[in-house]
């Protein structure tokens, strides 16, 4: 049996090779760096993908967020609402704007922020939501789009795990994750679903305005060379890595068929298992597994399973251990332990198991056996 890894990026790339070696070396021998045609290229067949006017392609995910809330004019003291159950990049953006981050609770069973939540949270100085589509399904964005408009506020979404998901509308229409609302961010990070072989982001957006905006802030805020309208900073795909996207873009559908199968394997084996539960998908939504997610039962030992799993040479993980609201850095007198109970008993509860486009039936048969016989009550 091939090692098991949480992401086998190695596997892929060897599957991608040719191509892959070709692609990087002719950016090497344009020398043409950063920005330039293959960047350009990139982002117009990203802009086809996603059915959307305007993919504009950045340093990184984090990055992306910051320059969305930039380019939208949010100033010091406006409130941004964010879920407590996600990455740190979302709310530390926020913070470095001097921006207020107001968190909220999730789902319990789709993770994603709480409607209800939001509609608490929402106050006069409220100017953007900002749902996470996390572990690849989306938030329920259309009433997210529906709070915002009854109140005047922008939806940044971040779809740095989402990348290739739907959003199914009630209608039935039907859009790629990130093109929802106003503004969508994504990351290229390698073990994304989209991942370059270094750092990377995207945001997308189909208001042109909106876009010019975006451009110049992540170009030092200059439209005409050396004269800067705005302040800006400096964020930038380089062509190295958008060469190594452009040639995993045609493949991205078939990426995300395979992680599915892998999450339809684990879920089938523990299904008529009581102490887990498995990853629900809201009928809203496509799910694009960025990570395979489930919910230990209360009294099963987390740490003895993941102990036990890496003894079997079976790597797993826990995204995230401590919710927004009790990491150090964000502690604020507005929030306190017990607030936000549903992402608190997830970051207890939850673990992650390998995922990624590689894992074959042996690993997979491998990796639910043995997580099945830990615990045979
Ligand atoms: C990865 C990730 C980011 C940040 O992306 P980087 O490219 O690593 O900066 C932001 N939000 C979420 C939910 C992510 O998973």
């Amino acid at each position: 049996m091939r090692k098991i890894e949480m992401v086998d990026l190695k596997s892929q790339y060897l599957r991608l090779k040719p191509q892959m070696d070709a692609a990087m070396q002719a950016v090497i021998d344009s020398t043409a760096f950063v920005k330039g045609p293959k960047v350009a290229e990139f982002q117009k067949n990203l802009e086809e993908y996603l059915g959307v006017r305007n993919v504009i392609a950045v340093g990184n995910g984090t990055e992306a967020i910051q320059i969305a809330l930039m380019a939208l004019g949010l100033k010091p003291g406006d409130e941004v609402i964010t879920p407590t159950f996600t990455f740190i990049a979302t709310a530390e953006v926020v913070a470095l704007l001097g921006l207020t981050p107001v968190v909220v609770d999730v789902d319990k069973d789709t993770f994603c922020m709480s409607i209800d939540a939001v509609k608490k949270a929402i106050t006069p100085k409220t100017k953007a939501i900002v749902p996470v589509n996390l572990f690849g399904q989306n938030a329920n964005l259309e009433e997210i789009v529906k709070l915002a408009d009854e109140n005047g506020l922008y939806v940044v979404e971040d779809a740095c795990q989402s990348m290739g998901s739907e959003y199914i509308f009630k209608d039935g229409r039907r859009v790629k994750s990130g093109t929802v609302g106003k503004i969508g961010c994504t990351s290229f990070f390698p073990s994304k679903n989209l991942g370059c072989y270094g750092d990377g982001g995207a945001l997308f957006t189909d208001d042109d305005e909106l876009a010019a905006k975006i451009r110049s802030i992540a170009n030092h805020g200059m439209t005409v060379r050396y004269h800067h309208d705005m302040i800006g900073v400096n964020s930038r795909l380089d062509a190295l890595q958008a060469a190594v996207l452009d040639v995993k873009l045609p493949h991205l559908d078939s990426f995300i068929e395979a992680r599915r199968k892998a999450a339809a394997y684990y879920t089938k084996a523990f299904e008529q298992c009581g102490w887990i539960k498995t990853p629900v998908c809201a009928d809203y939504t496509t799910h694009a597994f960025h990570q395979y997610t489930m919910v230990l039962a209360d009294d099963i030992d987390r740490d003895g399973l993941q102990a036990y799993l890496k003894e079997r040479n079976v790597p797993s993980m826990v995204y995230y251990p401590i919710p927004l609201h009790m990491q150090k850095a964000y502690q604020d007198p507005r929030y306190k332990e017990g607030d936000f109970p549903v992402a608190e008993h997830l970051s207890k509860h939850v673990l992650s198991l390998p995922m990624h486009t590689e894992l074959d039936e042996e690993q997979l048969s491998y990796i639910c056996d043995s997580v099945l016989s830990y615990n045979k009550k």
